[in-house]
């Protein structure tokens, strides 16, 4: 398949794949949650709630900040998307999916992500000694690039 032919396919299973998220969160399928959800999908940074809204209204002129904020709301509750902390207070979001770590460069704000094995063992282990099993957890690394 040609490049184009093949971009031209991925966003169309993107799209079916999309639609049967909203069907198993049980919610309507309305323009504008459509077009929220493919800008967060389509976002390799992590945006904050201003940014998807810029993103989105480059999109749909009619979408609105405070449809914004309702239907991320309804994603986050809905575990579709993540909310990520990194402590500007600023809350940012990414689709939800393979379970990666995050560190954040403190003087640029960049936030690299990273899988690391030995960790996910360490963090159960953790769990375990403490009497628990883990369900669910959040890494968030904050660094200074090391300048050699
Ligand atoms: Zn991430």
């Amino acid at each position: 398949m040609a490049e184009i032919q093949k971009k031209r396919y991925k966003l169309a299973c993107q799209k079916i794949w999309n639609e049967v998220k909203f069907l198993k969160i049980g919610v309507r399928i309305t323009l504008p949650r459509k077009i929220i959800l493919e800008v967060i999908e389509s976002s390799e940074d992590h945006p904050d709630v201003d940014e998807i809204y810029r993103r989105a209204v480059a999109k749909d002129k009619s979408i609105s900040i405070a449809t914004v904020y309702r239907t991320i709301k309804l994603f986050e509750e809905a575990n579709i998307i993540e909310k990520l902390d990194i402590g500007d207070g600023r809350a940012r979001y990414e689709e939800a999916g393979a379970h990666h770590e995050h560190l954040i460069d403190v003087d640029t704000g960049d936030i690299i992500e990273f899988q690391n094995e030995e960790l996910e063992e360490m963090k159960r282990q953790v769990a375990l000694k403490m009497g628990y099993e883990l369900v669910d957890h959040r890494l968030e690394l904050f660094g200074k690039k090391i300048i050699k």
